[in-house]
């Protein structure tokens, strides 16, 4: 048995001190110090907050090898920016670009304590036996939660994307599962609509809607509707589907959200980079549709977008206390309980019975601390300047001493080497 001791807890709930943690992959039993019973495996968490490993609820791992590419870009919209830079990019993806992309995506998400992902896959060159070569980076290798699609779009072969999405959702484990991904309203007929509608079945599906004005003006001239009502019209939505973004939408569309049992993934990092717009938090708190947290592939570090969120939401819905620290945890909190659902697994807490997924993150109080401030000293202490120190996914320790425990030169190195043949035959293109 391992444990973590002399450990400062907070899990979004609760707030405990001086606390030992016994652990194998799962959290076998949390205590007072004086009571601590000993254990094989000791980690000393004097001077650090342990918290649950993070996770992030709507993200690109492909993005990744965009750092640094060069192609001309000069977008007047949001369909340039794709067209320009990101169909650009995950249309020449291969098996070994999506498998190596994975691994450095995951060890920065290590680094930053981020245990589990879900995440919206596209790759042009293989659509067949992407999703694998992500479960097998993020999941096999690395050793993460990963929920995974392949966002289908009207510019891949459809039929090869409707079976990417089936083939890999067949299966599970506390590990990994599979949802199905659609690209976009804009990038979808109504014939490859009715087409995913006939063999979906109740899997959940994962779709950008309303991310940009386009995508509503879109609906709105070819189909004479909006989005969210054209996806009801096909029966897609169903229980427990993500639906990011959602900028635009309005309030018929968030009553056919709320209806349906589905969740809103928010990026606000990511609206405000495209600048697209920030969506109106307001109007699906009235809905109560649950929210969830994604940073849209920017980045890895997801507590960028926990305090981007606060900010952005503040300004969006025009008052200081519009959005606060309370409806961030409450957004995290959802996101912890959709992995869990999904995964069949209990994560987001630091307590007997859920899995030993956590992190350290060093942290010397200047002001006191207690269980009536710790999240307002975890938002604007610790999210401030976040470097987690040590890092477990089903008490497996992936980071120790800010160090992986994986190869990691080498995985970059190799990375690296496919990013360029990635490169090369965008510029070849
Ligand atoms: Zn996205």
């Amino acid at each position: 048995m391992k444990a973590l001791t002399n450990a400062c807890i907070f899990d979004f709930q609760s707030f405990k001190e001086n606390c030992y943690v016994l652990f194998d992959s799962e959290i076998k039993e949390v205590g007072n110090m004086s009571e601590f019973p000993g254990a094989d495996e000791i980690y000393d968490c004097s001077e650090t907050i342990v918290m649950p490993g993070l996770i992030n609820c709507h993200t690109h791992i492909y993005s990744t090898f965009s750092r640094g590419m060069n192609v001309s870009f000069d977008p007047k919209d949001f369909q340039d920016i794709l067209d320009q830079l990101w169909w650009k990019l995950d249309g020449q993806l291969d098996k070994k670009s999506v498998y190596y992309s994975g691994l450095v995506y995951g060890c920065e998400c290590i680094k930053t304590g981020v245990t589990s992902i879900i995440d919206h896959h596209a790759s042009g060159i293989d659509i067949k036996g992407s999703l694998e070569e992500l479960k097998k980076s993020i999941c096999d290798d690395l050793g993460m939660r990963g929920i995974f699609c392949f966002e289908t779009s009207d510019r891949f072969n459809i039929e090869e994307c409707i079976d990417e999405n089936l083939e890999f959702a067949k299966n599970k484990s506390e590990k990994y599962a599979g949802l199905f991904g659609m690209h976009a309203s804009m990038s979808l007929s109504d014939a490859t609509l009715k087409n995913i509608s006939s063999v979906i079945g109740d899997t959940p599906i994962h779709i950008h809607v309303a991310e940009s004005k386009d995508d509503v003006k879109d609906c709105h001239e070819k189909y004479d509707k909006s989005i969210v009502r054209r996806l009801n019209d096909f029966g897609l939505l169903n229980n427990n589907s993500i639906i990011a973004h959602c900028v635009h939408i309005n309030e018929e569309e968030a009553e056919l959200i709320a209806q349906n049992g589905c969740r809103i993934a928010m990026n606000p990092t990511s609206n405000m980079n495209n600048a697209v717009g920030l969506a109106d938090y307001e109007m699906f708190r009235k809905f109560k549709i649950p929210c969830m947290v994604g940073n849209d592939g920017l980045g890895v570090n997801i507590t960028r977008d926990f305090l981007n969120i606060v900010f952005a939401m503040k300004n969006r819905l025009n008052g200081p206390t519009k959005f606060n620290l309370d409806d961030l945890i409450h957004m995290i909190n959802n996101g912890y309980e959709y992995i869990s659902n999904i995964l069949g697994v209990n994560i987001g807490r630091i307590e007997k019975g859920y899995k030993a997924d956590m992190i350290t993150i060093p942290y010397n109080p200047p002001t006191p601390m207690n269980s009536d401030n710790a999240f307002g000293h975890v938002f604007f202490g610790v999210f401030d300047n976040f470097k987690p120190r040590d890092t477990w996914c089903s008490g497996k320790c992936m980071m120790k001493d800010y160090k992986l425990t994986v190869d990691v030169d080498s995985m970059y190195s190799q990375a690296s080497k496919e990013a360029e043949k990635v490169w090369k035959r965008i510029n070849e293109d």
